[in-house]
């Protein structure tokens, strides 16, 4: 009886923001945002801690009003409309629910506040609970549940009322590893069959990567890339996106005219990538390092593929195969991934040479020598978040 009661029969609605902006007496969260979701999409804002993603979910969930810009969810403006009017769920990382209710009565109290008559709502919450697969829990106090299935109650409350959007900021942040990934795959099976558009807020690209349709990259208040998982990580616009989500290694340097060409001179090497910069100017060469091949100094390099010398600076074991560390004669350090079954016989401390087919360079121009030492806040995104999930 339950499973087909409804939930199934909530549609998405394309929301729209439009040059969006937020601020504040001393700052400003968040500028010029554009952004179109579309209907029943999943959608994930990825960035790091105060990039402007929380503001950016609460002025589309109307607990924050922009100081400028416009927001229509299903094509109507939403400026003067209160959150209990916009027909959206909610769910935060820290699960909110009421502790002195049970699970079910937690999970109808969206329902009861629209007064829903009774015999509906029960027939709701079942299929609710159904839905996140806690069918039965419905007695229980949330302080009887483990911390995964307490917000799997949250999510049941959410999508109860079968609102056109569902809204989540970082729900799973206070779970352990194993707990968010079961639950990551949890979340994409109710968007599957709640059908209402998602919008997820993480600072995880690992996670960002497993559920989102698109994901919106946030940096310092803006939107840096919007594009699915593969594009950000094939065709990264900028250097933060490339070096946000995934691994990547990067040379730097000015470009140069070589012959008909131009080239990015690195040290006294060439390096070409498609596209064509403004000669004169500082860029950016960026690989992932599942394209780099590291093989010993002095071995005869493929016609057609970029070149640099360096050193084995680490080796790191990873099971699947293995990572290697590699410094540039001027100190840059290059990731190469190598499978298991492909392992060069290369080792810790040898001079080798770095190569790559040119295709596989994504060339990002004006992008100035960095004359400092990158801050850590430069650094996080990096290793930190890429390393969590390997
Ligand atoms: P994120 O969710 O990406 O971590 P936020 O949207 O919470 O980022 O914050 C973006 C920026 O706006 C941060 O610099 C933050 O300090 C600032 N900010 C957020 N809320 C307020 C507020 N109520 N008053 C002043 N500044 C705020
Ligand atoms: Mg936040």
């Amino acid at each position: 009886m339950s499973a087909e009661t409804s939930l199934i029969k909530a549609r998405g609605a394309r929301i729209e923001l439009a040059q969006v902006r937020k601020e504040y007496a001393d700052s400003v969260a968040v500028d010029d945002v554009s952004l179109v979701i579309e209907p029943g999409e999943f959608m994930t804002l990825l960035g790091p801690s105060g990039s402007g993603k929380t503001t950016t979910l609460n002025i589309i969930a109307g607990f924050t009003a922009a100081t400028s810009g416009t927001l229509t969810i299903g094509g109507v403006q939403m400026q003067d409309l209160p959150p209990h009017r916009r027909d959206i769920g909610m769910v935060f990382q820290h699960y909110a629910l009421f502790p002195h209710m049970t699970v079910a009565q937690n999970v109808a109290f969206p329902l009861k506040q629209r007064k829903v008559p009774k015999a509906r709502r029960t027939e709701l919450v079942e299929a609710a609970l159904e839905t996140v697969r806690l069918g039965g829990y419905g007695h229980r106090r949330p302080r009887e549940l483990s911390g995964g299935q307490q917000q799997r109650v949250a999510l049941a409350r959410a999508v109860v009322y079968e609102p056109s959007v569902l809204l989540m900021d970082e729900p799973l942040g206070a779970l352990d590893k194993k707990l968010r990934e079961s639950l990551q795959l949890e979340i994409k099976r109710v968007h599957r069959e709640v059908g209402s558009t998602f919008v997820f807020v993480t600072h995880d690209q690992e996670e960002a990567l497993v559920l989102s349709d698109r994901i919106a990259v946030f940096n310092d208040g803006g939107i840096q890339q919007v594009g699915t998982a593969s594009e950000l990580y094939e065709k990264p616009r900028s250097l933060f996106v490339a070096e946000f989500l995934g691994e990547s290694s990067t040379v730097r340097g000015r470009v140069e005219p070589d012959g008909d060409d131009s080239c990015l001179r690195v040290g006294d090497r060439c390096v070409r990538a498609p596209g064509r910069p403004a000669e004169g100017t500082d860029a950016a060469v960026v690989v992932r390092p599942e394209h780099l091949r590291v093989q010993p100094a002095g071995a005869p390099v493929a016609p057609g593929a970029n070149a640099l010398p360096a050193r084995v600076s680490q080796e790191i074991y990873l099971g699947s195969g293995r990572k290697l560390e590699l410094v540039l004669p001027d100190g840059t350090v290059l990731l190469a991934r190598e499978q298991a079954d492909r392992l060069s016989d290369v080792r810790h401390g040898d001079e080798v040479t770095v190569v790559w087919d040119v295709e596989r360079g994504v060339l990002l121009g004006d992008t100035p020598n960095p004359t400092h030492a990158p801050t850590p806040a430069d650094r996080t995104p990096v290793g930190v978040a890429g390393e969590s999930g390997r």
